[in-house]
């Protein structure tokens, strides 16, 4: 524990779990947010405004309050050269700290005080061979009240000593053939660099270990994966034939491809554990169902996995049509958790028994009653939405590892994909099917909301219908936003009071949500208010008009899914972004007007936000990569061919004790194992 270094006390321990550090090793990874160059030490005649750091000694210095509340302290620094003035606002214990006839190093901003150049607020250490907080590239720390950097930089330099023990964790012949620093080395770098082409050098090989780790644990998974049995599943051109020609369109090439790729997985020994970006309205469903006809055909279970009932229920009945001309769709069985009591025991019946083989519900699948016959082929739709364990935990009632099929609209950039889902294969639906508009997308800025209005009731006096999304459910004082139920109320009583309004969000009851649906589905109502449940898959032609609450609270990507839940029929959609302030709207979010490529916008995400932007909190915070940088492809490439090295020696990992168990417990956090 971290009260156990000297200086430390109980307070200080306090203040420093507020920024998440406990333990000694914790501070030891506590690194800094950035750095502040102050190493160049320049004569005084020479200073110009901007950073500068002197060495100097100190004369006349005292301290004066100007009005009340406001303290100025003000000094003379010297050096051979020159001297200049020294102020700081607010620190009257300043002046009595300062001794003269000594050498301090001062470093700070040199710059316009109340009309005259001086450097403001510097800070002074005596003159070291190493000093903390100035003559040096100094680091700045994540802060909380009472706790600075120039503490947080004292209590690091106590325990700098202790990181010379770190065992290097990378095998020898990879830090020379990537000429990486030696992990101690890097640790100390990263607190106190030496140098700017050290501190790069640092993070360079802190970042490259990151990766590597990661890659390894998903490179083993897929390893372990293939090793594994699984059912070879014969291909039959007479029924793939057969099913197309059913199909009240024509399959994209891409389609095709992906069709034909899942068919090759299945058909091998072992497990097939592949991921389907496509798009918003890219034709997913299909290709899962379709890829899945062989495995159904030679009598085993398919289980389709959706994130929410209402997409459940909504793919329950595209598949039931899909089925019905090949006289299957009696092997259909739906499981959703607000089913009755007497309606579930009926479906676990049918799933143990065998006699469902079709078997589409959301978590109510994973549920511990529910026993799977003869599970061959999971399909798990909107794969991001579901944690890792929920999606562990229905392959585990196969009893041996099913082919796996996930299907995300979230496009995946490449560099994420190669990092974090390294164990999957992926494909990628890039066309659409023909014929689709894109949306067209406006931001409209809070002040011109009547004209908007005006326009959208026409849309709907057309016969259209409108969904709305606002970002939270009830009103909060925290966040400054319209809440759904807000924005239901002045919809309904007052800019639409003539139109028939409906509320949805998550925390209904299911069967209210499904009525809801339903009633939309079914033009019963014209607008449908609702929070972000509606995000995915839902299907609803006639809707054409989205329009987004406080659109800059959300991230591109999301509202691209939202969007495409619109224009889906054949009328043209349309995509309102209604700020929450009348500022100019962010860069990001203006990308949107312009901008249709799923691709990009989640790329774009990922230099705007983060990866958490795409993924949510879903993503287990081990996979966080602190140091490597998503965009830096060289090194994410280096990293990862390292990795595949590593496999390709044969090395024993169990030699690297330190990095046996990181990757041990990677391997439990990836994607799919
Ligand atoms: P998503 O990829 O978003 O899950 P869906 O599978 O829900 O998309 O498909 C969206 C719509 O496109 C559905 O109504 C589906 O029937 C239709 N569709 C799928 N493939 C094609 C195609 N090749 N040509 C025309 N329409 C298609
Ligand atoms: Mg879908």
């Amino acid at each position: 524990m971290i009260d156990e270094l000297d200086g430390i006390g109980p307070e200080l321990a306090k203040r420093f779990t507020i920024l998440g550090v406990k333990t000694i090793a914790d501070l030891i990874n506590f690194f800094p947010r950035r750095y502040e160059d102050y190493s160049d030490i320049t004569s005084i005649e020479r200073i110009k405004p901007g950073p500068v750091t002197i060495q100097a000694q100190i004369k006349q210095a005292k301290g004066r309050y100007v009005r009340r509340g406001m303290h100025i302290t003000e000094a003379v620094a010297s050096d051979k050269s020159g001297s200049v003035r020294l102020i700081w606002f607010n620190q009257p214990y300043r002046a009595a700290a300062l001794r003269s006839k000594t050498d301090y190093f001062i470093s700070g901003d040199f710059a316009l005080s109340h009309q005259r150049l001086s450097i403001i607020n510097p800070s002074i250490e005596l003159v070291s061979a190493f000093p903390l907080n100035t003559a040096r590239i100094v680091p700045i720390y994540r802060e909380t009240k009472g706790l600075r950097s120039y503490l947080i930089r004292r209590c690091i330099s106590k325990i700098i000593k202790l990181i010379d023990e770190f065992p290097e964790t990378l095998p020898e012949w990879l830090l020379k053939q990537e000429q990486l620093m030696s992990r101690s080395e890097a640790y100390k770098m990263m607190h106190f660099p030496l140098s700017s082409d050290n501190l790069v050098l640092a993070q360079r090989r802190l970042g490259f270990e990151e990766v590597f780790e990661l890659s390894l644990a998903s490179l083993l998974n897929k390893q372990e994966v293939q090793s594994e049995v699984s059912l070879a599943i014969k291909f039959n051109v007479a029924l793939a034939r057969e099913f197309v020609s059913h199909l009240p369109f024509k399959l994209t090439d891409d389609q095709r491809a992906v069709i034909w790729r899942i068919y090759q997985d299945v058909g091998r020994k072992y497990p097939m554990n592949r991921l389907v970006e496509g798009d918003v309205g890219s034709g997913k469903t299909v290709v899962a169902v379709m890829g899945s006809l062989m495995v159904l055909r030679q009598g085993y279970q398919v289980a389709f996995m959706a994130p929410t009932e209402l997409l459940a229920l909504q793919h329950a009945e595209t598949i039931y049509q899909m089925l019905q001309p090949l006289h299957q769709e009696n092997l259909l069985t739906v499981l959703v958790g607000s089913m009755s009591k007497d309606q579930k025991n009926k479906a676990h019946q049918a799933i143990s028994s065998g006699q469902a083989r079709f078997i589409i519900g959301t978590h109510a699948l994973i549920q511990e009653d529910v026993t799977m016959r003869k599970l061959a082929f999971v399909i798990i739709d909107e794969q991001h939405r579901f944690g890792v364990e929920q999606r562990k935990t229905l392959m585990a009632k196969a009893g041996h590892m099913p082919h796996v099929l996930s299907l995300t609209a979230t496009p995946i950039p490449r560099t994420l994909a190669l990092t974090l889902y390294g164990e999957l294969d992926v494909s990628l639906l890039k066309d659409k099917p023909p014929g689709r508009k894109p949306v067209i997308t406006k931001i409209i800025s809070p002040n011109s909301l009547s004209q908007l209005y005006k326009k959208i009731d026409q849309e709907l006096g057309a016969g259209r219908q409108m969904f709305v999304v606002c970002p939270i459910i009830t009103d909060s004082t925290v966040i400054k936003v319209d809440s759904v139920e807000k924005i239901y109320e002045q919809f309904s009583k007052k800019d639409f009071k003539h139109r028939r309004v409906g509320l949805l969000h998550g925390k209904m009851r299911s069967d209210e949500k499904n009525r809801v649906m339903e009633a939309f589905v079914n033009k019963k109502l014209d607008i449908l208010v609702a929070t972000t449940v509606i995000e995915v898959g839902i299907d609803v032609a006639n809707a054409t008009i989205m329009l987004i609450e406080s659109a800059d609270r959300f991230g591109l990507a999301q509202i691209h899914q939202l969007r495409g839940r619109v224009g889906r029929g054949q009328h043209q959609g349309y995509c309102y972004l209604i700020m929450s302030t009348s500022n100019l709207p962010p860069k990001r979010i203006q990308i949107l007007e312009s901008s249709n490529d799923g691709f990009e916008l989640a790329d774009l995400d990922l230099t705007f936000r983060g990866p958490g932007a795409l993924y949510g909190s879903l993503q287990h915070g081990a996979l966080d990569l602190r140091i490597a940088k998503l965009d830096d492809m060289k090194l994410i490439r280096s990293a990862r061919s390292a990795a595949e090295q590593f496999i390709d020696k044969h090395e024993d990992l169990l030699q690297y004790k330190e990095l046996s168990n990181k990757v041990t417990a990677l391997r439990a956090v990836t994607n799919l194992n």
